[in-house]
């Protein structure tokens, strides 16, 4: 039984853990199995290779990963720059930036659990270019790029792919974590996520996976039930500066964690998944270590977890399941995804 509070030294907030109350009965709502099986190449789907997208540009026959502006992007060059000043102490700007869809693969029916970790490190490469080119750019101070998959996370197309945003700001979990990785920094001398690393690998429960460069782990903290990072040892502010040895572990490392949740309930596991990467603002954010969190909405196969009063009325997460618990769940799952294994 964990009953207690954690801190969130990323986030600089309480998390609530009551894990004593995960089997109280439950009538809410559930969640159904998507296992309809899905065509290689679907002619309507607007990801597909040589489809026709709403702007009217057509996809190129692409072999491999494939980026585009987005159709409908929500920051984009152009945004109107003319805006009406509003009243008082509000503030207003032009909603300028670039927003860009990355393709994963030609094939309409894989994830990114079942990529091949060769074309998983094609992909780091790609957001590796992406996160250059676009956060090397003066306007752009920041560079999101995220996956968003199942119908519960609101993903109503399965062709595997994510989205980038390089927007003039930076988002808001980005922030705090540059700001108080910059102070540990200054205060210690030493690299925040490298303590966290640290007070992991000295409990070592809630460890997934390690190979010489990456490690997978749910930290101590997570705020979902099966949250986890992934993340290379060494520090480095963003994914363009890893190595080639470090992509392939750290795509080695990716895979297999994706490849446990799919088999945890033998179905696609839906997920937000967040590269959290420095700003590009020209700060000096050494204290920055890239990782990759993955913020799973459900708690059992069938099960939401809810963002209700505590969450969004009061802003701390409550979680209702251990961390510890949830890690070894997962690190009893086989390491070869359940559709291979059939
Ligand atoms: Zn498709
Ligand atoms: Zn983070």
């Amino acid at each position: 039984m964990t009953w207690e509070e954690r801190w969130h030294p990323l986030r600089e907030e309480w998390v609530i853990v009551a894990a004593h109350r995960q089997n109280r009965p439950w009538n809410g709502e559930t969640v159904e199995r998507e296992e309809a099986a899905l065509p290689d190449h679907l002619p309507d789907c607007y990801l597909c290779p040589g489809s026709r997208r709403v702007s009217g540009k057509r996809n190129d026959d692409y072999t491999c990963t494939f980026v585009f502006d987005n159709d409908h992007p929500c920051v984009g060059p152009d945004a109107p720059r003319r805006l009406d000043a509003p009243p008082g102490i509000y503030r207003n700007r032009p909603a300028t930036g670039v927003a860009r869809v990355v393709c994963y693969s030609p094939r309409h029916n894989l994830t990114l659990a079942e990529l091949e970790p060769e074309d998983i490190v094609s992909l780091m490469r790609a957001w590796q270019e992406q996160h250059a080119e676009l956060g090397g750019r003066k306007e752009i101070n920041h560079v999101l790029i995220f996956e968003n998959k199942g119908e519960v996370v609101g993903v109503s197309n399965p062709h595997p792919h994510c989205q980038i945003y390089a927007t003039n700001f930076v988002f808001k979990t980005i922030e705090t974590e540059a700001r108080v990785s910059e102070r540990h920094l200054a205060d210690t001398g030493r690299i925040l996520f490298q303590d966290v690393l640290k007070a992991e690998r000295e409990d070592g429960r809630r460890i997934i996976f390690e190979n010489e460069s990456a490690i997978v782990f749910l930290p101590y903290f997570a705020r979902y039930a099966y949250e986890a990072f992934v993340a290379p040892k060494s520090s480095h502010p963003s994914i363009a500066a890893l190595s080639e040895a470090e992509l392939r572990d750290f795509a080695k490392a990716l895979k297999l964690l994706l490849v446990k949740f799919d088999n945890l309930w033998r179905r696609p596991f839906p997920y937000v998944m967040p590269l959290h990467q420095a700003p590009t603002d020209g700060g000096d954010h050494r204290g920055f270590h890239f990782h990759i969190e993955f913020h799973p909405p459900l708690r059992r196969p069938n099960l939401l977890k809810y963002l209700a009063g505590p969450e969004v009325g009061g802003g701390n997460f409550l979680s209702d399941t251990s961390p510890e618990e949830k890690a070894a769940e997962l690190r009893e799952q086989p390491d070869v995804h359940y559709k291979q294994s059939r």
